[in-house]
């Protein structure tokens, strides 16, 4: 399942140049199965556990291919009116699943990199006298926005790109579980005040991606209120659990942030790239992003939205067909089926973890994803690092299944993410015994 190519092999055995003739779909097809599939890691196979498992599923991939077939670009409202009102009208479908409140603004984008991109240039636009699209920053006031030292690495590269810098991004501690600690963070608001930053914006973190941990929105959004911050809340992957009543605290709070990020191509079967960007300051996003040339004014300015102007791009794809067609086709009822069965998986595969004293859980299973480690007595913290990485690797090795691996408070942990559409509980099991087979391998 993980691609077994090495560096540089599919690039030689490629011409390095462009045929002079077209050739044969027939020909391109079977080159297809000969040369590329080998070099594809399976995402979309059972027993992929890596990262976050996501999955393409009937309906996504038609919905896909129908977008493809109509090559709609969805830049104005007059270049398919479809596709502009099909995506208000999904997003606030998933907007009632999630349990969010009315009044949200949706607009699909890419990745949940571009969305909090987004976000933060929103929160940028909103500093009071700052003018960032018209001055810039340079010899401006120097802006300081927030996030845990758990959260996504796309926070931080937003500050790179926003002109925020490295420095600009304050790291906030967590607590034992891998949650944003809020008494912290009002203190570094303070301090930073006290110091001449001007804070402007926190990430919250739904759903972290070494461990799920969830932070204290509620807690969270009071002091963003108190402080007259941004509320951007990342929850890219965990978001989705809100679909579940049991699970509909993951939110909790959400409704206070002014910017929030789901991305149905994580864990709610859709095709990558599908990330939905919501916000309740519409106006400002737009004041941050729209810039119409002549050449694209149409008499519908006004009456109706161009989508273009909630983001970066200008050309934008069809992407609300795919998520229609998926929540058409699976209902709540269905989705919630397949997610609650995820969570049963990861909480089945953590209770053979617990109940071996040969292996440790390394955090709290709040969604689907395991964090874990074999141990191996008599070996220091070093040599638990190393022969984790070992069994992870060799596990790998066998193609049966995919893991990978993430560093908690330095230590090496195992992840197992459970969140393909076509896991069964005989790929989770068949999983642990290849661990066990790896780790038994190296305990001598
Ligand atoms: C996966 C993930 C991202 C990045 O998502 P992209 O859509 O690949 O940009 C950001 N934040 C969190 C919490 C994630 O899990």
């Amino acid at each position: 399942m993980l691609s077994r190519l090495r560096p540089g092999e599919l690039r030689e055995a490629l011409p390095s140049c462009p045929p002079e003739k077209g050739e044969p779909l027939r020909v391109i097809l079977a080159d297809v199965e000969r040369q590329i599939l080998p070099g594809i890691t399976h995402w979309n196979h059972p027993a992929f556990f890596a990262y976050f498992s996501i999955t393409s599923s009937a309906p996504g991939i038609l919905g896909e291919m129908i977008s493809a077939t109509l090559n709609v670009n969805g830049m104005l409202w007059r270049t398919s009116p479809a596709a502009t009102e099909l995506e208000t009208v999904v997003l606030d479908w998933l907007r009632q699943l999630l349990g969010l409140p009315e009044g949200r603004f949706g607009v699909i984008q890419d990745t949940a990199s571009a969305s909090s991109l987004v976000a933060l240039a929103a929160a940028r636009e909103a500093v009071p006298g700052l003018e960032a699209r018209r001055r810039g920053l340079v010899g401006q006031a120097r802006l300081r926005m927030y996030t845990s030292e758990q959260a996504h690495s796309s926070i931080e590269k937003a500050a790179i790109v926003l002109g925020v810098g490295q420095e600009g991004c304050r790291k906030i501690p967590v607590d034992e579980g891998y949650r944003m600690d809020p008494d912290a963070l009002a203190r570094a608001v303070a301090e930073d005040r006290a110091a001449g930053w001007t804070p402007f914006a926190v990430a919250a973190t739904v759903g972290t991606t070494s461990t799920t941990s969830v932070d204290p929105v509620p807690a969270i959004a009071d002091i963003c209120e108190r402080e007259g911050l941004w509320l951007h809340v990342d929850a890219a992957y965990g978001g989705t659990a809100a679909i579940l009543p049991e699970c509909r605290h993951v939110l909790d709070g959400c409704e206070r942030a002014d910017s929030l990020v789901v991305n149905p191509h994580k864990w709610l079967f859709v095709p990558i790239d599908l990330s939905a960007f919501y916000t309740r300051r519409p106006e400002i996003v737009r004041s941050a992003f729209s810039l119409v040339p002549d050449y694209l004014r149409t008499p519908e300015d006004g009456l109706a939205p161009n989508l273009m102007d909630y983001g970066v791009s200008l050309g934008r794809r069809f992407r609300a067909l795919k998520l229609w067609m998926v929540l058409r086709a699976f209902g709540r009822e269905g989705i919630m089926e397949r997610l609650r069965e995820h969570l049963r998986l990861a909480g089945l595969f953590r209770s053979w973890v617990e109940g071996d004293a040969d292996f440790e859980v390394m955090a709290p299973t709040p969604l689907s994803v395991v964090c874990f480690r074999a141990l191996f007595a008599g070996r220091d913290d070093a040599e638990h690092d190393r022969l984790n990485d070992e069994v992870v690797e060799a596990v790998n090795a066998t193609g049966e299944a995919f893991l990978s691996a993430t560093k908690l408070r330095g230590r090496t942990a195992l992840r197992l993410a459970v969140g393909n559409i076509r896991t069964e509980e005989r790929h989770v099991r068949r999983v642990w015994e290849l661990l066990n087979e790896a780790a038994a391998a190296r305990r001598g």
